[in-house]
Protein backbone atom coordinates (compact mmCIF):
# COMPACT_ATOMS: atom_id res chain seq x y z
CA UNK A 1 0.00 0.00 0.00
CA UNK A 2 2.70 2.42 0.99
CA UNK A 3 4.03 3.83 -2.73
CA UNK A 4 0.38 4.10 -3.91
CA UNK A 5 -0.83 6.05 -0.51
CA UNK A 6 2.31 7.98 0.07
CA UNK A 7 1.40 10.50 -2.70
CA UNK A 8 -2.49 11.17 -2.07
CA UNK A 9 -0.82 11.91 1.59
CA UNK A 10 1.86 14.12 0.32
CA UNK A 11 -0.84 16.41 -1.85
CA UNK A 12 -2.65 16.58 1.37
CA UNK A 13 -0.11 18.12 2.86
CA UNK A 14 0.66 20.63 0.20
CA UNK A 15 -2.75 21.53 0.15
CA UNK A 16 -2.29 22.53 3.82
CA UNK A 17 0.92 24.24 3.30
CA UNK A 18 -1.25 26.28 0.45
CA UNK A 19 -4.39 26.66 2.62
CA UNK A 20 -2.96 27.57 5.53
CA UNK A 21 -1.52 30.94 3.83
CA UNK A 22 -4.91 32.49 2.74
CA UNK A 23 -7.04 30.90 6.15
CA UNK A 24 -5.80 31.42 9.61
CA UNK A 25 -2.16 30.21 10.51
CA UNK A 26 -2.22 28.02 13.81
CA UNK A 27 -0.29 29.18 16.77
CA UNK A 28 0.48 26.69 19.60
CA UNK A 29 -0.64 28.40 22.66
CA UNK A 30 2.80 28.97 24.96
CA UNK A 31 4.69 28.37 21.68
CA UNK A 32 5.56 25.47 19.31
CA UNK A 33 7.24 23.98 22.11
CA UNK A 34 3.65 22.74 23.10
CA UNK A 35 3.58 20.58 20.46
CA UNK A 36 6.69 18.50 20.93
CA UNK A 37 6.08 18.61 24.93
CA UNK A 38 2.48 17.04 23.73
CA UNK A 39 3.08 15.04 21.81
CA UNK A 40 6.33 13.66 23.96
CA UNK A 41 4.31 13.32 27.17
CA UNK A 42 2.46 11.00 25.26
CA UNK A 43 4.91 8.72 24.26
CA UNK A 44 6.44 8.30 27.84
CA UNK A 45 2.52 7.45 29.00
CA UNK A 46 3.27 4.55 26.42
CA UNK A 47 6.47 3.35 28.03
CA UNK A 48 8.52 5.32 25.86
CA UNK A 49 12.01 6.65 26.77
CA UNK A 50 13.08 10.20 25.47
CA UNK A 51 16.99 10.76 26.06
CA UNK A 52 17.83 14.68 25.05
CA UNK A 53 20.79 16.80 24.52
CA UNK A 54 23.51 14.42 23.15
CA UNK A 55 24.52 14.82 19.40
CA UNK A 56 24.99 11.57 17.39
CA UNK A 57 27.66 10.87 15.38
CA UNK A 58 28.11 7.33 14.65
CA UNK A 59 25.81 4.45 14.57
CA UNK A 60 27.82 2.86 17.78
CA UNK A 61 26.07 5.08 19.66
CA UNK A 62 22.65 4.13 19.29
CA UNK A 63 20.95 0.89 21.66
CA UNK A 64 21.04 -2.21 19.77
CA UNK A 65 17.51 -2.00 18.26
CA UNK A 66 15.78 -4.38 15.11
CA UNK A 67 15.23 -0.43 13.38
CA UNK A 68 16.41 2.80 13.88
CA UNK A 69 15.08 5.73 12.01
CA UNK A 70 16.63 9.04 11.64
CA UNK A 71 14.99 12.28 12.05
CA UNK A 72 17.83 14.31 10.06
CA UNK A 73 19.21 15.33 6.87
CA UNK A 74 20.47 12.82 4.00
CA UNK A 75 23.91 14.51 4.32
CA UNK A 76 23.68 12.95 8.43
CA UNK A 77 22.17 9.77 7.55
CA UNK A 78 24.94 9.00 5.10
CA UNK A 79 27.76 10.02 7.62
CA UNK A 80 26.38 8.29 10.60
CA UNK A 81 25.56 5.34 9.52
CA UNK A 82 28.77 5.20 7.38
CA UNK A 83 29.15 1.57 5.89
CA UNK A 84 26.49 0.25 7.25
CA UNK A 85 24.93 2.18 3.92
CA UNK A 86 26.26 0.88 0.05
CA UNK A 87 28.80 3.49 -1.05
CA UNK A 88 26.80 4.17 -3.99
CA UNK A 89 23.33 4.97 -1.92
CA UNK A 90 25.43 7.28 0.11
CA UNK A 91 26.64 9.26 -2.87
CA UNK A 92 22.93 9.58 -4.15
CA UNK A 93 22.37 10.68 -0.76
CA UNK A 94 25.35 13.45 -1.16
CA UNK A 95 23.28 14.92 -4.19
CA UNK A 96 20.60 15.59 -1.70
CA UNK A 97 19.82 19.85 -2.48
CA UNK A 98 19.05 21.60 0.49
CA UNK A 99 18.24 25.05 -0.99
CA UNK A 100 18.39 28.62 0.28
CA UNK A 101 18.48 29.26 3.95
CA UNK A 102 16.87 32.08 6.45
CA UNK A 103 17.99 34.99 8.36
CA UNK A 104 15.66 35.03 11.33
CA UNK A 105 15.14 38.07 14.11
CA UNK A 106 13.39 37.78 17.19
CA UNK A 107 12.03 41.03 19.61
CA UNK A 108 10.84 41.82 22.50
CA UNK A 109 8.00 44.62 21.98
CA UNK A 110 6.84 47.26 24.20
CA UNK A 111 3.43 47.35 22.53
CA UNK A 112 2.27 45.94 18.92
CA UNK A 113 3.71 46.46 15.42
CA UNK A 114 2.09 49.88 14.57
CA UNK A 115 1.07 48.83 10.92
CA UNK A 116 -0.08 51.29 8.73
CA UNK A 117 -3.26 48.77 7.76
CA UNK A 118 -4.86 47.74 11.26
CA UNK A 119 -6.32 44.75 9.52
CA UNK A 120 -2.63 43.22 9.88
CA UNK A 121 -2.98 43.06 13.78
CA UNK A 122 -5.37 40.22 12.97
CA UNK A 123 -3.23 37.83 11.72
CA UNK A 124 -0.80 35.50 13.27
CA UNK A 125 1.37 35.73 10.20
CA UNK A 126 2.10 38.35 7.91
CA UNK A 127 3.45 38.00 4.71
CA UNK A 128 5.26 41.07 4.08
CA UNK A 129 6.19 41.48 0.76
CA UNK A 130 5.17 45.29 -0.90
CA UNK A 131 3.88 44.36 -4.37
CA UNK A 132 3.98 40.50 -6.30
CA UNK A 133 7.02 41.93 -8.26
CA UNK A 134 8.62 43.21 -4.94
CA UNK A 135 7.99 40.00 -3.18
CA UNK A 136 9.09 38.09 -6.53
CA UNK A 137 12.19 40.10 -7.26
CA UNK A 138 13.20 39.34 -3.67
CA UNK A 139 12.96 35.85 -3.62
CA UNK A 140 14.80 35.82 -7.13
CA UNK A 141 17.35 37.61 -5.49
CA UNK A 142 18.10 35.26 -3.07
CA UNK A 143 18.06 32.21 -5.62
CA UNK A 144 20.73 33.95 -7.82
CA UNK A 145 22.70 34.65 -5.04
CA UNK A 146 21.92 38.23 -4.04
CA UNK A 147 20.79 40.01 -1.04
CA UNK A 148 17.67 41.97 -1.89
CA UNK A 149 16.68 45.60 -0.02
CA UNK A 150 13.41 44.74 0.36
CA UNK A 151 13.43 40.98 1.65
CA UNK A 152 10.11 39.34 1.28
CA UNK A 153 9.12 38.36 5.05
CA UNK A 154 7.21 36.36 7.45
CA UNK A 155 6.72 37.76 10.01
CA UNK A 156 4.60 36.34 13.40
CA UNK A 157 2.96 38.35 16.02
CA UNK A 158 2.17 35.64 18.70
CA UNK A 159 1.22 37.65 21.27
CA UNK A 160 -1.76 38.99 19.25
CA UNK A 161 -3.06 35.68 19.73
CA UNK A 162 -2.03 34.20 22.57
CA UNK A 163 -1.51 36.65 25.41
CA UNK A 164 0.86 33.85 27.22
CA UNK A 165 3.83 35.21 25.49
CA UNK A 166 4.23 38.28 26.79
CA UNK A 167 3.84 40.44 30.20
CA UNK A 168 0.85 42.87 29.71
CA UNK A 169 1.22 45.60 27.11
CA UNK A 170 4.06 43.96 25.76
CA UNK A 171 4.18 41.65 22.75
CA UNK A 172 6.79 39.37 20.68
CA UNK A 173 7.09 38.83 17.07
CA UNK A 174 9.73 37.59 14.93
CA UNK A 175 10.63 37.79 11.09
CA UNK A 176 12.75 35.94 8.96
CA UNK A 177 14.04 36.42 4.99
CA UNK A 178 14.92 33.94 2.49
CA UNK A 179 18.99 34.49 1.94
CA UNK A 180 21.80 32.38 -0.16
CA UNK A 181 22.43 29.08 1.29
CA UNK A 182 25.27 29.42 3.60
CA UNK A 183 25.11 33.59 4.19
CA UNK A 184 25.98 34.81 6.91
CA UNK A 185 25.05 38.41 6.38
CA UNK A 186 23.64 40.20 8.94
CA UNK A 187 19.93 41.29 7.43
CA UNK A 188 18.82 42.83 10.84
CA UNK A 189 18.58 46.13 9.60
CA UNK A 190 17.24 45.31 5.97
CA UNK A 191 14.25 43.58 7.62
CA UNK A 192 13.51 46.06 10.14
CA UNK A 193 13.83 48.90 7.58
CA UNK A 194 11.35 46.70 5.27
CA UNK A 195 8.61 46.50 8.47
CA UNK A 196 8.94 50.28 8.95
CA UNK A 197 7.83 50.59 5.43
CA UNK A 198 4.36 49.44 6.74
CA UNK A 199 4.56 49.73 10.11
CA UNK A 200 6.28 53.16 10.48
CA UNK A 201 7.51 53.78 14.31
CA UNK A 202 8.21 49.93 14.32
CA UNK A 203 11.80 50.43 15.40
CA UNK A 204 11.23 52.58 18.26
CA UNK A 205 9.01 49.48 19.71
CA UNK A 206 11.73 46.90 20.24
CA UNK A 207 13.27 46.63 23.86
CA UNK A 208 15.44 43.42 22.27
CA UNK A 209 16.32 41.42 19.40
CA UNK A 210 17.99 38.05 19.00
CA UNK A 211 19.49 37.44 15.30
CA UNK A 212 20.54 33.95 14.13
CA UNK A 213 22.54 33.64 10.42
CA UNK A 214 22.53 30.45 8.84
CA UNK A 215 25.46 28.98 10.42
CA UNK A 216 23.37 29.72 13.48
CA UNK A 217 21.03 27.71 12.50
CA UNK A 218 23.01 24.61 11.32
CA UNK A 219 25.02 24.87 14.95
CA UNK A 220 21.15 24.81 16.57
CA UNK A 221 20.09 21.62 14.65
CA UNK A 222 22.53 20.36 12.22
CA UNK A 223 19.37 19.17 9.97
CA UNK A 224 19.61 22.92 8.94
CA UNK A 225 22.04 22.34 5.96
CA UNK A 226 23.70 26.24 4.82
CA UNK A 227 20.02 27.34 7.17
CA UNK A 228 17.42 25.52 4.88
CA UNK A 229 15.05 25.21 7.92
CA UNK A 230 12.04 22.96 6.07
CA UNK A 231 14.26 19.84 5.02
CA UNK A 232 15.38 20.66 1.66
CA UNK A 233 14.77 22.26 -1.79
CA UNK A 234 10.65 20.88 -2.64
CA UNK A 235 10.59 21.50 -6.33
CA UNK A 236 9.20 19.40 -8.98
CA UNK A 237 12.29 17.46 -9.27
CA UNK A 238 12.86 16.58 -5.11
CA UNK A 239 9.27 17.05 -3.95
CA UNK A 240 8.49 13.45 -4.73
CA UNK A 241 11.89 12.29 -4.80
CA UNK A 242 13.35 12.70 -1.27
CA UNK A 243 16.30 11.90 -0.47
CA UNK A 244 16.78 9.87 -3.46
CA UNK A 245 14.42 7.99 -5.96
CA UNK A 246 12.75 4.88 -4.35
CA UNK A 247 9.84 3.02 -4.40
CA UNK A 248 10.00 3.51 -0.64
CA UNK A 249 11.83 6.28 0.39
CA UNK A 250 11.59 5.85 4.12
CA UNK A 251 13.63 2.67 3.25
CA UNK A 252 17.31 2.32 2.73
CA UNK A 253 19.23 -0.46 1.80
CA UNK A 254 20.46 -1.20 5.27
CA UNK A 255 17.03 -2.87 6.38
CA UNK A 256 17.50 -1.80 9.77
CA UNK A 257 17.98 1.62 8.76
CA UNK A 258 14.97 4.50 7.70
CA UNK A 259 14.99 8.34 7.42
CA UNK A 260 11.53 10.15 8.82
CA UNK A 261 12.86 13.49 8.32
CA UNK A 262 11.24 16.73 6.50
CA UNK A 263 13.95 15.26 3.69
CA UNK A 264 10.74 12.63 3.20
CA UNK A 265 7.71 12.92 1.51
CA UNK A 266 5.66 15.32 1.99
CA UNK A 267 8.76 17.76 2.86
CA UNK A 268 9.23 20.32 5.26
CA UNK A 269 6.31 21.56 7.92
CA UNK A 270 4.88 20.27 11.20
CA UNK A 271 2.50 17.73 9.48
CA UNK A 272 3.88 14.87 10.94
CA UNK A 273 3.41 12.83 7.71
CA UNK A 274 6.86 12.15 7.14
CA UNK A 275 7.63 10.30 10.24
CA UNK A 276 4.30 8.36 9.90
CA UNK A 277 4.70 7.19 6.89
CA UNK A 278 8.36 6.22 7.86
CA UNK A 279 7.00 4.34 11.44
CA UNK A 280 4.70 2.80 8.37
CA UNK A 281 7.43 1.59 6.30
CA UNK A 282 9.31 0.58 9.24
CA UNK A 283 6.23 -1.53 11.37
CA UNK A 284 5.58 -3.48 7.84
CA UNK A 285 10.00 -4.37 7.51
CA UNK A 286 9.11 -5.86 11.01
CA UNK A 287 6.55 -8.28 9.71
CA UNK A 288 3.15 -5.85 11.67
CA UNK A 289 1.97 -5.14 8.08
CA UNK A 290 -1.27 -3.50 8.53
CA UNK A 291 -0.54 -1.20 11.16
CA UNK A 292 -3.60 1.13 11.68
CA UNK A 293 -4.39 4.31 14.17
CA UNK A 294 -6.38 2.70 16.11
CA UNK A 295 -7.71 5.86 18.00
CA UNK A 296 -5.57 6.27 20.83
CA UNK A 297 -3.20 8.30 18.66
CA UNK A 298 -4.75 11.18 19.15
CA UNK A 299 -2.98 14.12 21.53
CA UNK A 300 -4.25 17.27 22.85
CA UNK A 301 -2.40 20.26 21.44
CA UNK A 302 -3.71 23.55 22.74
CA UNK A 303 -3.55 25.97 19.46
CA UNK A 304 -5.18 29.68 19.88
C1 LIG B 1 11.80 29.60 12.40
C2 LIG B 1 11.05 28.46 11.79
C3 LIG B 1 9.71 28.63 11.46
C4 LIG B 1 8.98 27.60 10.88
N1 LIG B 1 7.67 27.80 10.63
C5 LIG B 1 6.91 26.76 10.23
C6 LIG B 1 5.49 26.91 10.12
O1 LIG B 1 4.94 27.98 10.38
N2 LIG B 1 4.77 25.84 9.70
C7 LIG B 1 5.35 24.64 9.41
O2 LIG B 1 4.65 23.70 9.06
N3 LIG B 1 6.70 24.47 9.50
C8 LIG B 1 7.49 25.49 9.92
N4 LIG B 1 8.85 25.33 10.05
C9 LIG B 1 9.48 24.10 9.52
C10 LIG B 1 9.32 22.90 10.43
O3 LIG B 1 9.68 23.26 11.76
C11 LIG B 1 10.25 21.77 9.93
O4 LIG B 1 9.98 21.49 8.55
C12 LIG B 1 10.03 20.50 10.72
O5 LIG B 1 10.22 20.73 12.10
C13 LIG B 1 10.99 19.42 10.25
O6 LIG B 1 10.77 18.27 11.03
P1 LIG B 1 11.83 17.11 11.08
O7 LIG B 1 11.17 15.99 11.80
O8 LIG B 1 12.40 16.85 9.74
O9 LIG B 1 13.10 17.59 11.92
P2 LIG B 1 13.37 18.58 13.10
O10 LIG B 1 12.15 19.30 13.54
O11 LIG B 1 14.57 19.34 12.66
O12 LIG B 1 13.75 17.58 14.31
C14 LIG B 1 14.95 16.87 14.31
C15 LIG B 1 15.48 16.79 15.75
O13 LIG B 1 16.62 15.92 15.75
C16 LIG B 1 17.71 16.61 16.37
N5 LIG B 1 18.95 16.15 15.72
C17 LIG B 1 19.34 16.37 14.43
N6 LIG B 1 20.52 15.79 14.20
C18 LIG B 1 20.87 15.18 15.36
C19 LIG B 1 22.01 14.40 15.76
N7 LIG B 1 23.01 14.13 14.92
N8 LIG B 1 22.04 13.92 17.03
C20 LIG B 1 21.04 14.18 17.90
N9 LIG B 1 19.94 14.91 17.58
C21 LIG B 1 19.88 15.40 16.32
C22 LIG B 1 17.47 18.08 16.12
O14 LIG B 1 18.14 18.87 17.09
C23 LIG B 1 15.94 18.16 16.26
O15 LIG B 1 15.56 18.27 17.61
C24 LIG B 1 9.62 26.35 10.63
C25 LIG B 1 10.97 26.15 10.97
C26 LIG B 1 11.67 27.21 11.56
C27 LIG B 1 13.13 26.99 11.95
Amino acid sequence: MLPLTWPLSAAIGVLFAITAHVADWPVAKGGSRAIPGALSSYFRSLGGRIETGRRIERLGQLPDARVVLFDTSPEQLARIAGEALPAGYRRRLARYRYGPGVFKVDWALDGPIPWRDPTCREASTVHVGGTLEELCASESDMYHGRLSERPFLILCQQSEVDPTRAPEGRHTGYAYCHVPHGSTVDRSDAIERQIERFAPGFRDRILARHAMNTADFERYNPNYRGGAITGGVADALQLWNRPVTRLDPYSTPNPRLFICSAATPPGGGVHGQCGYWAARSALKRLGIADAQPSGRESVTVPVT
